[in-house]
Formats: structure tokens, C-alpha cells, sequence
């Protein structure tokens, strides 16, 4: 028994500070990570942390105005355990597939605060949309006819806010999801008439979903890029059939990964969205604002557990070859998005802090030169048996990564 109290671990990562230690254990939920590991009963593991999901919400609904609707973009950790508990935390669930659909309904989601978002968007899913009563951000012209035939056939209205594709991009967001030419929404230039067809089926019509990019730290382009949305949104309300009844600001709000980067400052955010709360309840009275974010809630929360299978020595560099990597964890082996591959912040979990250190290479067991948990970094000394943390691993992790490429056993994820 381990009775030294319980420590931050030594910033990797000026902010890597989430998580607690005793005795130099990683503690996750308040649970030792070794127990932790003989709970769920296997590595590879991934273990979100309930408490620090709670924290994340409370910190936004504090620094943000009571008026603005926070939404949980499910994507980034569908987990139906995750899902059922921001279901309870947030005022509603982003989905975008039947699929996810499914696990917001199971998880208890009220459909009124289900929104489903998304490119090709099957008929049979456009209709499931109708049949449970969700807000469907119609991506294309050619969702409105399904949805119309949808309504008539079930006797239920078809809800449809109309994702636009301004003109704008989002500066500064790892990755781009609007302006210029794109296959998500529709062409700010094209709404008017597609407001038409809405009003012509007879669509209930709500209002406006935008959504500019995602992983942005920089709280200016972040407040920029709500403040144009609210006006393109001002600007499009004059063609809309009935008063805006909701409006996703969208979201996009980043976590630091990497040595150097900085945590989002939510203070002129917050400050920004007060003046558009304000300006929204002259501007646009029934408007609901919303912004939708996954990775910003879930990220942090979360690890990946990986035991060291073998150590070995290579021309003088030493790789610990983990039984879990690239196929569990295809984001931070730098293969989902990254330009120029990056370390995810890594330490071993039952050494944290350790002052034998050495440079060290994680690697998975696939047969593959990409399947690379940390290149050549700074971690204490590790050997075989002993448990590799890949931190900030809570969003786009296990369900966005190829699992069954070469056949290793699948990752467990647990919530704690
Ligand atoms: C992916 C996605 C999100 C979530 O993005 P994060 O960067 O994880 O916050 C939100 N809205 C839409 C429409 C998305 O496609």
C-alpha cells in the first residue's frame, strides 16, 4: 500500500495535468493505473475519467453564457457509457449517422435535442430522423424530398435546420470543414432557394447550423468565426419561412497536444457570445443559440494503456513494443489528419516521474513503420510489463481507428 499523497505529474506538457499520482502510479478515477488494468482485465485499454468530463462541462457552462445551448458533437467518443453521461450534462446530442442515432436514443437523449449533421445521408436515415423526431441539418437539396416523403408517409412533421457553407473559413483550425468549395452543407449562395423547397414541402423549418472547422486554440479566429455565422445567419433569416428558432454557432474549440501549444482561453469567447446573446435576442427573439463541440469535452478525460511486450535495443535506439498502437490508436500514431506527425504527450504509467530516464520509441505490434506511439522521446526508463499512457486520448480514438488491421485482439474502453 501505497501511502506517499498524491502529486501532479511533472508537466511533459505545460497543461498535462489532469490526472493525479501516488508513488509515481498514474491515477485514474482515483484508482491506481496497475489495478485499474486488472479491473477491465486486459491491455490494451482505453479508461475516460467521469469526474474530469464533469469538470470540463461545469467550466464551460461557467465561462460561457447561461443562454448559450451546449450540444456533444458524439462522434468523438460514441461510447454509449460516454454518451449516456453527457447526454445528462449537456442540452443535446450532435449525431451524425442512424448509427449514432441509435446510441444517443438508447442513452436517453430527448429527441427534441437531437440534431443529425452529415454528408450523404441515406433515404432509410433520413426517414429513421422523421420517425424519432430529431432535427435534421439538411446537407443537401436532395435530403428535402426524402424528408417531405418521410413526413407525409408517418403523419410527423420533419424537422430541418439548413447547414450552410459560408463564405469564410475558420482561420487558424486544424482542419477545415467550410468556405470555399466543400461537400458539407450547402453554398450560402444557394440557400435562398433551397428555403423555398423548404417552405414548398411544407419542412418545419428551425434555422441555421454552421460549423467552420475543428481543433482551433485560438480564441480570436474562434469568436470571428461565431461572430460572421450569427451575421450570415441575420443575413439568410430574411429568406427564411418562419423566425429562427435555433442557430448552431458551431464550435471547433482545440485541446493542446503538442510541446508548446496553449490551452484555449474561454474568456473572450464567453465575452464574444454575451454580445451575440444580446444582439440575438433583439436581432432574432426565438433564436436558440447552440455550439457544438466533441473533442473539447471529451479529449482530456481520456487515456490509452498499452503494456510493454518487449524492449529492444536497435543501433544504439531503444523501442518498447506495446501490444496495442496504430490500430487502436490511429490518431496519435500522427495517422488521422496530422501534416507532420507529432508526439501525443506519453509517459509510463507506473514510473511517472521518474528521474532514470531515457529516449525511448513506443511502438505497436504491426508490421508497419507507422504504427508509432512516441518517437524518440524523453520517458522514464521502462521495462517490459510495465504500462505506456498516451494522454489527451479521450476523442477520436478508439472508434476512429482500423481495429481489425492485422488481427490483434480489440481495445476495451471503460469509463470511470
Ligand atoms: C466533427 C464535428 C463536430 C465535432 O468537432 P470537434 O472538433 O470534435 O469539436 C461538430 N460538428 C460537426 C458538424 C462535426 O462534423
Amino acid at each position: 500500500m501505497n501511502t506517499s499523497p498524491p502529486q501532479r505529474i511533472p508537466p511533459a506538457h505545460a497543461d498535462m495535468t489532469q490526472f493525479d499520482v501516488s508513488g509515481g502510479e498514474l491515477l485514474v478515477g482515483g484508482k491506481r493505473l496497475a489495478v485499474l488494468a486488472a479491473q477491465v482485465g486486459q491491455t490494451p485499454f482505453y479508461a475516460y475519467d467521469r469526474s474530469l468530463l464533469r469538470l470540463r462541462v461545469a467550466e464551460l457552462r461557467r465561462a460561457l453564457p447561461q443562454a448559450i445551448k451546449l450540444h456533444y458533437a458524439m462522434k468523438a467518443n460514441p461510447l454509449p457509457a460516454v454518451v449516456g453521461l453527457m447526454a445528462g450534462l449537456v442540452d443535446g446530442i450532435d449525431v451524425a449517422s442512424a448509427g449514432e442515432l441509435k446510441v444517443a436514443l438508447d442513452a436517453g437523449a430527448a429527441p427534441a435535442e437531437i440534431s443529425f449533421a452529415g454528408p450523404g445521408k441515406r433515404d432509410v436515415e433520413l426517414r429513421q430522423a422523421v420517425a424519432a423526431g430529431v432535427l435534421v441539418n439538411v446537407e443537401s437539396a436532395r435530403e428535402l424530398p426524402v424528408l417531405a416523403a418521410a413526413s407525409q408517409e408517418l403523419g410527423l412533421p420533419a424537422r430541418v435546420a439548413v447547414r450552410v457553407n459560408p463564405d469564410f473559413e475558420l482561420k487558424g483550425s486544424g482542419m477545415k470543414m467550410g468556405g470555399g468549395p466543400k461537400q458539407f452543407g450547402i453554398d450560402v449562395e444557394q440557400v435562398p432557394d433551397v428555403l423555398r423547397q423548404v417552405a414548398r414541402l411544407g419542412l418545419a423549418f428551425e434555422g441555421y447550423h454552421l460549423f467552420a472547422g475543428s481543433q482551433n486554440l485560438k480564441a480570436d479566429s474562434i469568436c470571428e468565426a461565431q461572430l460572421k455565422s450569427y451575421e450570415l445567419a441575420l443575413r439568410l433569416a430574411e429568406f427564411a419561412p418562419t423566425p429562427l428558432r435555433f442557430l448552431n454557432l458551431g464550435g471547433g474549440f482545440g485541446i493542446p497536444y503538442f510541446p508548446g501549444e496553449q490551452r484555449l482561453d474561454l474568456a473572450p469567447i464567453g465575452t464574444n457570445l454575451a454580445t451575440l446573446v444580446e444582439r440575438a435576442s433583439r436581432e432574432m427573439p426565438q433564436a436558440q443559440l447552440v455550439i457544438e463541440l466533441g473533442r473539447y469535452f471529451v479529449g482530456e478525460a481520456g487515456i490509452y494503456v498499452t503494456r510493454v511486450v518487449d524492449r529492444k535495443v536497435s543501433r544504439g535506439q531503444v523501442f518498447l513494443v506495446c501490444d496495442g498502437g496504430l490500430n487502436h490508436h490511429l490518431s496519435a500514431s500522427g495517422n488521422f489528419g496530422q501534416v507532420v506527425r507529432k508526439n501525443y504527450p506519453v509517459t509510463i504509467g507506473n514510473r511517472v516521474g521518474g528521474t532514470l530516464r531515457e529516449t525511448a520509441s513506443a511502438v505497436g505490434p504491426l508490421c508497419t513503420p507507422l504504427d508509432l506511439l512516441a518517437d524518440r522521446m524523453d520517458l522514464p526508463v521502462a521495462q517490459i510489463g510495465d504500462l505506456v499512457v498516451v494522454f489527451q486520448s479521450g476523442a477520436y480514438g478508439a472508434s476512429a481507428s482500423p481495429q481489425p488491421f492485422l488481427g490483434h485482439p480489440a481495445v476495451v474502453e471503460v469509463l470511470v
